[in-house]
């Protein structure tokens, strides 16, 4: 923990600061290593910046991007994902305000500006998002590990079973 890096959001935004670097997933917080993730090593490159948008709404606009070794949830192999998130956070000083303009705006991502945000808890907050949430081959070509997954009986059928008796 003790590498992480808090900001000041509206100073941020508002000096039109920069902030760049690297991290290895394994650094980050464990509620990002569930999804499947196979490699703890893979660096993720982020780069934040702060601004103001067209209604003089300070943002952070942060871009991630890496290459991760998820777990194939078909042939359980290591594939391949390519991580490419860009995203404009508007920043709101009350939780009413960011309702309404979410409410407003179906595609805003906004956040209540705390005035000591953990930089690495937004990067793990879109890593978070931007995981598909079964992540297959695109052309799953472990055919044979298919037809023994599907003769194997599924958990949860077995569980649903179980409860309905
Ligand atoms: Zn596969």
């Amino acid at each position: 923990m003790s590498n992480r890096i808090l900001i000041d959001p509206q100073a941020f935004a508002a000096d039109r600061e920069t902030l760049q670097g690297s991290v290895d997933l394994g650094s980050l917080d464990k509620r990002v290593w569930s999804h499947d993730i196979t490699d703890l090593s893979s660096v993720l490159h982020y780069s934040l910046s702060g601004g103001k948008d067209g209604w003089q709404r300070p943002f952070l606009a942060l871009s991630l991007s890496g290459s991760l070794k998820l777990r194939c949830q078909r042939c359980m192999q290591p594939m391949d994902y390519r991580l490419d998130e860009n995203v404009r956070i508007v920043l709101f000083s009350h939780e009413t305000e960011l309702d309404e303009a979410m409410a407003a705006d179906e595609t805003l991502e906004g956040m209540v500006a705390e005035a000591e945000t953990d930089v690495w808890s937004l990067l793990e907050d879109q890593i978070l998002m931007a995981l598909p949430f079964s992540p297959k081959h695109e052309h799953c070509t472990n055919a044979e590990l298919e037809t023994v997954n599907q003769n194997k009986p599924n958990p949860f059928s077995v569980l649903s079973g179980l409860s309905s008796d």
